[in-house]
């Protein structure tokens, strides 16, 4: 009741902010144009009961029972020790730590505090809903100082020190810390279980997290992509309790396995920082990614790493296709210099012109600097580039013909314009075809034309088929 409730006064205050262009200052301010029944503010409990939040100074001024409005102008007092700071200067800048997970509005007459987040989901919480982020938020940050610690009016205090553990992505290539857990449904997992069987995602999670809840669809829809490869999904929840899960799975029809990471000791052995946190455990019991946070390039971050491990960890595979491995080598190649191509081509619509270098691809264009590495190359752990067509800031194996060096003495003997000026004047004799990214690391070296094409050469594309 109280839940349907909250999500109506989110509606209501999302309608007076689009009128406003600013929040209410009271819940009241709501009645009678955007809530015309005044028992919507009111907890059902507290209409039978007469009792509401404890919090006197906060009471709204015209309805004292109504909801505890976390935004309004009035001063916080001993709330945090914020005294004359107003609970919505405070309150914005919550939500420059944890975004839009900030409770707007809470009701405290249940077992468990509800509070409405300021994005419109409803969720649980202990009385301090901070504590949600226990181990993601350093618990200094939440202090008033130094929440305000840029602002004038406030004596800034010395940022605290960053932590000193390593990330997650240090365990790339290590074997993954071995961990069981009770699950939702009441069976163990136990990873060391998987081993030699499955490739395993683990995805560190909590209901209150946005990031996390937009990825999951993904990840579900990977699992069930990759099952029958051998690749199994599992969903570690951190800290909540198993009612706060159940809901939330119910609310979303999700289906999936929910290890219990409950004092987030696992979460502590991965080094997880930021939730979601993805991590991917191959056959072999070795980390081969780690992923952190959503974003709308996640499905195919993962699927590469999964179709990387599935072609490279079954030597059945490749001999089904007939591959040896130069070959996987070059098809693997080619999927990342359409990549790079696919980038660059992004990057000339929104600039009007050629990235200087490929590293100008990262990250708006190219979040993941492993494709501009040769998969040959990698595997055999050296990098090299072109001699003289270095990109200045990133590792790559290829070779951007288009970048804005001079031609080096290397190529021809040199000459005083940049590459991309003499590639420029080729496409004009030789059309598209020109090559746009090379991979020396084959032979024949694989080329990209300009115009999108994969072709094969010798270093001097110039001659080939001239008969
Ligand atoms: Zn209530
Ligand atoms: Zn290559």
């Amino acid at each position: 009741m109280c839940i349907r409730q909250l999500e109506k006064v989110h509606q209501a205050i999302q309608a007076y902010r689009r009128d406003h262009k600013d929040l209410p200052n009271f819940l009241s301010d709501l009645v009678p144009k955007y809530i015309s029944d005044p028992d919507l503010l009111v907890c059902p409990i507290t209409r039978k009961t007469k009792r509401t939040h404890s919090v006197e100074h906060l009471k709204d001024p015209k309805m004292p029972l109504v909801y505890l409005y976390e935004f309004s102008p009035l001063p916080m007092g001993d709330i945090w020790g914020g005294g004359q700071v107003r609970m919505r200067d405070f309150k914005r800048r919550q939500m420059g730590l944890v975004g839009g997970e900030v409770p707007i509005v809470r009701c405290f007459l249940h077992e468990r505090v509800l509070n409405l987040a300021f994005d419109g989901r409803v969720y649980e919480s202990g009385m301090n809903w901070e504590d949600n982020y226990a181990g993601y938020v350093e618990p200094a940050a939440w202090r008033v100082e130094n929440l305000f610690a840029d602002s004038p009016r406030t004596a800034p205090r010395p940022p605290s020190p960053p932590p000193v553990e390593s990330g997650p992505e240090d365990l790339v290539r290590k074997p993954a810390p071995e961990f069981s857990l009770s699950q939702l449904d009441g069976n163990t997992f136990d990873l060391a279980a998987h081993q030699h069987k499955h490739i395993v995602l683990l995805d560190f999670w909590a209901t209150w997290c946005g990031p996390c809840r937009a990825a999951m669809p993904t990840l579900v829809d990977i699992a069930r992509d990759y099952s029958g490869r051998g690749v199994r999904y599992f969903a570690v929840n951190l800290r909540e309790d198993p009612e706060t899960i159940r809901r939330y799975l119910k609310d979303t029809r999700l289906d999936i396995v929910v290890p219990l990471d409950k004092d987030g000791s696992v979460a502590k052995k991965y080094g997880v920082r930021g939730i979601p946190t993805m991590v991917i455990v191959g056959v072999d019991g070795i980390v081969k990614k780690v992923h952190v946070g959503s974003s709308p390039r996640l499905k195919t971050e993962l699927t590469r790493t999964l179709d990387e491990l599935l072609a490279a960890n079954s030597p059945e595979a490749a001999a089904t296709e007939n591959l040896t491995p130069a070959q996987l080598e070059k098809s693997q190649c080619e999927q990342n210099l359409k990549k790079i191509f696919a980038a660059v081509k992004a990057y000339q619509k929104d600039h009007g012109n050629s990235p200087n270098w490929l590293s100008d691809l990262v990250p708006t264009y190219l979040d993941d600097t492993n494709i501009l590495i040769c998969p040959g190359e990698r595997q055999a752990g050296a990098v090299t580039t072109y001699p003289g067509l270095e990109d200045p800031r990133v590792k790559t194996s290829y070779t951007y013909d288009f970048c804005a060096r001079e031609v080096p003495s290397t190529v021809w003997g040199g000459a005083p314009i940049t590459m991309r000026e003499w590639k420029n004047r080729q496409r004009k004799l030789y059309g598209d075809a020109v090559p746009m990214i090379r991979c020396t690391h084959h032979d024949p070296i694989l080329n990209i034309s300009y115009g999108g094409e994969l072709f094969e050469s010798s270093l001097t594309w110039e001659g080939d088929g001239m008969t």
